[in-house]
């Protein structure tokens, strides 16, 4: 283990400091060991729905046993497990309302494939993406949150209270909040999809080990190509930064730092027009994109690093979406489906920090929790003026 600072105490070896999970899909029990810990799950209680069990008024006490609680029943269903969703898990498992968190089976959200996170305030010496969700995760379990990792597969928002099936199980909620968050995008080449895995990523975090003294490329001209490729600097002998235009979109303070970087070689319209090799990454053809003259370099990998797709497929045929396709949202975390809310990334194209997706949990969990309270369901517990 390193004792570096900026890593906390992990080391690229071990990116994940320890933090495990099971993807069993059971819900868990509230843990109490620390962020390093695995986290595991009971099994589960009960798959087929049964009958709402009385709650007891916010605030007050919970006498009944972890057995006479319904797995599959809640107030609030969380679905999704970013910095958006698992802060609506605190905020309501703190006012009593039970959640559930349907994680996802690669829980986490996107903070699980990125490196150093540098701008999360609390975190003077910065922390690892994965360790800040493994944070967020132990502190909604620590107030009761049930978190089960699996993937949704469909919803039926047409009446309450709503269903949400996953993995067979079928879920009943007095109301939602989508945090389903957006995924990483990719080039789209055949030669891309055939060599992922063999020296073609979207993860510096969880595959720039592999790349340890070896000439490699990142491609994309935003916030996260220019992080991915400082990053892997770290263990590349030299990182190629290639970007489709003249301009970058990443912040003025990361393009300088990659510029800065002695490591870091930046080619301006560049476009990857394939990736070459047959078992394994070797090379790339490149494309000018000012005059279209096209060449062939040796590479030994490639990240790809061009934005993110809004996970919305399951709610499609209930939510408004945008002509980007992230949903809409009515007064702060409303949808146009009373009792159904929305944080995060899902929606918002524009901030889409981790600081800003917290944030967001927050309030749609405090508007749920009113609105919960409007409806006669349970009583609000969380101090807000409005
Ligand atoms: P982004 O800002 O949308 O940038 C995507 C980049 O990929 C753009 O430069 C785009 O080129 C390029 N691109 C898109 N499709 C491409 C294709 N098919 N071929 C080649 N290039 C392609 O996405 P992002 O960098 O993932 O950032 C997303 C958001 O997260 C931003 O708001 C960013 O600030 C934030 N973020 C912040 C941090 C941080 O503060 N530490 C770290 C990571 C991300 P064009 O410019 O030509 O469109």
């Amino acid at each position: 283990m390193s004792d570096d600072p900026k890593t906390n105490g992990t080391s690229p070896e071990d990116p994940f400091a320890g933090f495990t999970i099971d993807f069993g899909g059971a819900p868990s029990e509230p843990s109490s060991g620390g962020s390093a810990a695995p986290i595991s799950f009971a099994p589960l209680a009960a798959a087929a729905p049964s009958a709402p069990v009385a709650r007891p008024a916010a605030g007050g006490p919970d006498d009944r046993s972890a057995e006479e609680r319904d797995p599959t029943r809640t107030n609030v269903m969380i679905i999704g497990s970013g910095p958006a969703g698992l802060t609506a898990a605190i905020y309501a498992a703190r006012a009593n309302l039970e959640p559930i968190v349907l994680a996802g089976a690669v829980p986490g959200g996107q903070l699980m494939i990125t490196s150093d996170v540098e701008n999360y305030p609390g975190f003077p010496d910065g922390i690892l993406g994965p360790e800040l969700m493994a944070k967020f995760r132990e502190q909604a379990e620590r107030f009761g949150t049930r978190v089960v990792d699996v993937d949704v597969d469909r919803v039926d928002l047409s009446e309450r209270p709503f269903r949400i099936w996953a993995r067979g199980i079928e879920y009943r909620a007095d109301s939602v909040i989508v945090a389903t968050g957006a995924s990483a995008l990719w080039l789209g080449l055949e030669s891309e999809t055939r060599l992922r895995g063999r020296g073609v990523s979207a993860c510096a975090t969880c595959d720039g080990f592999f790349f340890r003294d070896k000439e490699i490329a990142v491609v994309g001209g935003g916030d996260t190509a220019l992080e991915e490729a400082t990053y892997l600097t770290r263990f590349a002998t030299k990182v190629h930064l290639l970007h489709r235009r003249e301009s970058f979109r990443a912040s003025k303070i990361m393009v300088d730092r990659a510029v800065d970087n002695p490591k870091i070689e930046i080619h301006t319209n560049t476009a990857v027009e394939e990736v070459l090799g047959d078992a394994k990454v070797q090379g790339l053809r490149l494309r000018d994109t000012g005059t279209d003259e096209v060449r062939d370099v040796a590479m030994e990998g490639l990240f790809v690093a061009i934005g993110y797709r809004p996970n919305t497929e399951v709610f499609r045929d209930w939510l408004e979406v945008d002509d980007k396709g992230y949903l809409v949202v009515h007064d702060e975390t409303g949808s146009r489906i009373d009792g159904v809310f929305i944080a995060g990334d899902v929606h918002d194209h524009r901030y889409r920090q981790a600081v800003t997706a917290a944030a967001d949990g927050c309030k749609a969990a405090i508007d749920a929790e009113r609105w919960l309270e409007s409806q006669g369901i349970t009583e609000a517990s969380t101090a807000t003026a409005w």
